[in-house]
């Protein structure tokens, strides 16, 4: 994103103090969803991030906000998506990664098959916090048969050292806050 167009779209994330729970910073991406151009914007730098990382075969979302901007983008760059969803969602036969959570653990699932052997994917969400999230996906595509090209975020806690999780992998944030 050109520096302009960066700081319109983060003028529309919403940072709400105190949500989910007591502590957090939530950064809502609601008021960016429904502007048109940052929108577009956000779908256009991914692209441009995935220009830089050679052949991509799919694009993956994380469940759910990896979904918004990750189908977009797999249209964008003439691929199919992949939905990387929570534990329960999907029929038999999933691979399924667990991962932990500020308190207790997460578990997300690949829906067995969908990958062909070699595909490399690239992997998408909204915000990069701890990194575990993004790291139990990794994990699932590789264990899904497929090569992880790279991991793209809108939104990057510097503070919190996600990227450290990810470390061998090919990181780009769009934008960053300490
Ligand atoms: P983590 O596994 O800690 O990197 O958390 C990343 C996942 O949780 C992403 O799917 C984000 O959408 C969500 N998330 C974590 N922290 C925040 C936050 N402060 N604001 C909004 N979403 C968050």
């Amino acid at each position: 994103l050109g520096a302009d167009r960066a700081a319109h779209v983060r003028t529309l994330i919403r940072d709400v103090p105190d949500y989910p729970s007591p502590g957090i910073l939530f950064r809502d991406i609601t008021p960016l969803l429904a502007d048109a151009t940052a929108l577009s914007d956000v779908v256009a730098g991914f692209a441009a991030v995935a220009a830089g990382l050679g052949r991509i075969d799919l694009v993956a979302g994380m469940e759910a906000r990896g979904f918004l901007f990750g189908a977009p983008l797999a249209t964008t760059l003439g691929v199919g998506f992949l939905p990387l969803r929570k534990a329960g969602k999907l029929p038999p036969p999933v691979e399924r990664a667990e991962y932990a959570l500020e308190y207790g653990t997460a578990a997300m699932e690949l829906r067995s098959g969908t990958l062909p052997a070699g595909a490399r994917v690239l992997l998408v969400d909204d915000v990069l916090a701890t990194g575990g999230t993004a790291a139990a996906a990794a994990d699932l595509v590789r264990r899904g048969g497929g090569e992880v090209a790279g991991l793209a975020f809108l939104l990057e806690l510097e503070a919190l050292h996600g990227r450290k999780r990810l470390e061998g992998h090919e990181v780009t944030t769009l934008l960053r806050v300490g």
